[in-house]
């Protein structure tokens, strides 16, 4: 496939810097209460304001559901993933998408200058591959009704 060559800095001009996030100490059960209201798949973790892990729905099925416990007893610090991979805003697509494919996981926190500014999730990406392809097509069939009207 060829390159994707829109950076994350203009999928979150569009999307918005917006992110949901939680204590170590919420329970697991709170967290997908967060991610239901907004209709998200993760949350980061923060503590005193630092980034310090990412909870998703695949944890909650993998490492609550089906080792029989109860979200409401189990804190979001016990069963998140500690080590955050992450990307910077000129990041191009196409490599968020190949860290998507190769790590496994559809979740990406965005940081500038060590701070958090945004969450690019696969859904954006697939969003902003269309989108440069549907330009991609419009730009080559307009070049075509040229060529055929001239
Ligand atoms: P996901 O596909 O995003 O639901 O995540 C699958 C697994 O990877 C879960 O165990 C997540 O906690 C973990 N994960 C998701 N996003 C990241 C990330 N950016 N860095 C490290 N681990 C992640």
């Amino acid at each position: 496939m060829s390159e994707i060559t829109v950076t994350v800095k203009q999928v979150l001009e569009k999307k918005g810097s917006v992110t949901y996030s939680v204590t170590p100490d919420t329970s697991v059960f709170d967290a997908l209460a967060l991610m239901a209201l907004h209709d998200i798949g993760a949350v980061l973790v923060t503590d005193t304001g630092r980034m310090v892990g990412i909870f998703t729905e695949r944890d909650y099925a993998r490492k609550i559901v089906l080792k029989g416990l109860s979200s409401k007893n189990v804190k979001v610090g016990e069963m998140m993933t500690t080590s955050v991979q992450t990307i910077t805003l000129a990041d191009k697509i196409t490599h968020v998408m190949s860290t998507m494919t190769n790590k496994r996981f559809r979740h990406l926190p965005v940081l500038d200058d060590g701070k958090v500014v945004g969450i690019i999730t696969i859904g954006d990406v697939v969003k902003a591959v269309i989108e440069e392809q549907e330009a991609t097509i419009q730009h080559l069939a307009n070049y075509i009704s040229g060529e055929i009207a001239t």
